[in-house]
Parts: C-alpha cells; structure tokens; sequence
C-alpha cells in the first residue's frame, strides 16, 4: 500500500515545531509494509490543506493527516478536507456530550463555545475515538476507496490514536503475510563514503534488491540496507545475507550496527584489553 502524509500547522513551516508525526507515522506504517511515497506539510489555511490532501489522494488514493482537529479558529482541516469529498459538515451529539463531560469533570466547568467546534465532522465520516485528548480523528472514504484519516496534532494524542485505530485497522486491510519494510544498519567509523563505495564495488547501489543508503555522520558513515517488498520471514532473511555480504567487503571498519553506539563500544573494548 502506498500513502502519502500531510502534516498541517504554520509552526511546522516557521520550524518552530519539528515535525516528529510524519517521523512517527513513517516507522511504524513501513514496518506494516505501508510505503510513505511523499510527505507535505501545510500551513494553517483552507486553500492549501484542500490543495495538499486533493494532489496528495490524486496520486495514491490514501492520506494520513495531522494537525488543524483543535477548537479555534485555525484548525480546519476538518472541513477543509470535507470539501474534497464534497461533504458538508454536521453537528455529532455523541462527541458533544462527551466533550462536555469531559470539561466538567477536568476543569469543573462548562465548555467553552470555541471548542463545540471539535463536535463538528463531515457528514459520512467514521468518528476514530481519542483517548488521549478531546479531539476525535477522522476517517473518510469515498465510492472508489479513496480514503483520508485526520489525527490530532499533539504527538501524544497522535501516538495513542495510531496504535489504537490506525494500526489495527490498517492491519485488517493488509494482505496477510503481504511485505513489510525493515531495515538493518551497520555502522562503519574511520573510512569516507567515497572510499567505502570503492570497498563495496558491486554492492555499492544496492545488495540482492535491497536499497542501501549512505548516512555519514558525526561518528562515521552508517550504511542502511532497507528490503522493501519481501514478506516478513524473506525480510529477515534477505537483510541477515545482505549484511554478511558488505561485512565481508569492509568488516575493517565495521564498529556495531543499528543503535550500536561508538563510545560505548570503545569503552567495552578499553575494559576487555
Ligand atoms: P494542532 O492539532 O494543529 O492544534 O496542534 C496541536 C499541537 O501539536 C501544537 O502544539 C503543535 O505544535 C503540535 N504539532 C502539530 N503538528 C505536529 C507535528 N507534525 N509534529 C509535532 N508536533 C506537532
Ligand atoms: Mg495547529
């Protein structure tokens, strides 16, 4: 499956806010075997969520969003997106009463008119529940199953509603023993990018199908091999070849792999001699 993510809010691209969703998003949707293909990120106004989500559902037909599910008057990513199916927006009574609720018992009070706001959603849609906070997400889908889901902005609310909802229903629309995405680094110090490509020879571009992506760093050049489209079982296989394969070429310098950390490793090597 192939989606791609919008992450909606002015302080993504005044860079105020780093955008950890879409980070978030993109490791736990590979590892089901969903493919980001592209992220956007907009800002606060109708026009350009409508233009982001529309171009973005033109091209594969599934969108995550983030962001724009709050009570004022720059979250409208709910109507926004509405349009594009060319829904209109409705009260939802349920999601009223527990708001309400919700404010009585947490801050002893009555809601705030501002946020009846969030019991608006387009008509058609089904209402994701958000334990986290007050915002519910939103999943709408049209007659060819083109679908968008809207989840709150708040990284914790966004956390807590992808492992209860988008996870498992995204899970249920997979096909089972489908391919999943998984990568395996090993991290080399001591040697230039340049120079471990020269080592890698063939291998340089990629290794039995799999991607391998140079990451240089503080510490040196992590190699990432990624295997995107085997099943779960051939992943695990192909990444344990693949890695014995560039070892071989360049085990020299080869310190550790994936979270491995250099000075840790360095420590443990000082105390063993
Ligand atoms: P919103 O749902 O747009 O009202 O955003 C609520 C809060 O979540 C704000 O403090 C934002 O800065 C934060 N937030 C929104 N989008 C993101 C994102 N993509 N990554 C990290 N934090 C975000
Ligand atoms: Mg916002």
């Amino acid at each position: 499956m192939n989606l791609e993510i919008v992450t909606i809010g002015d302080e993504l691209l005044l860079g105020f806010t780093i955008d950890t969703n879409a980070a978030q998003l993109a490791r736990e949707l590979a590892a089901l075997g969903v493919r980001i293909v592209r992220r956007t990120t907009c800002g606060d106004d109708a026009e350009s969520i409508r233009q982001a989500v529309s171009d973005a559902l033109g091209r594969t037909g599934a969108v995550i969003t983030t962001g724009g599910l709050g009570p004022t008057a720059d979250d409208m990513t709910k109507p926004a997106i509405a349009a594009i199916f060319g829904k209109g927006m409705r009260l939802d009574t349920g999601i009223l009463t527990a708001l309400r609720e919700r404010w009585r018992k947490r801050f002893g009070h009555d809601l705030p008119v501002s946020n009846e706001q969030q019991a608006m959603v387009p008509e058609g849609c089904t209402i994701l529940p958000n334990r986290h906070g007050s915002a519910p997400g939103i999943w709408l889908e049209d007659a060819q199953g083109r679908w968008v889901i809207m989840l709150p902005g708040v990284p914790r609310e966004m956390r807590g509603m992808l492992a209860d909802t988008v996870v498992p229903t995204l899970r249920d629309r997979l096909p089972v023993g489908g391919p999943v995405i998984r990568s395996r680094t090993l991290r080399t110090a001591n040697i230039a990018e340049s120079a471990l490509a020269d080592r890698l020879g063939e291998l340089a571009r990629g290794v039995n199908g799999l991607s391998l992506a140079y990451l240089p760093g503080a510490d040196g050049v992590d190699l990432r091999l990624t295997s995107w489209d085997r099943d779960a079982r051939a992943t695990t296989v192909a990444l344990d070849e693949a890695a014995a394969l560039v070892r071989s070429k360049v085990s020299r310098y080869v310190y550790g792999e994936n979270d491995d950390d250099l000075a840790a490793i360095m420590l443990a090597e000082c105390a063993a001699r």
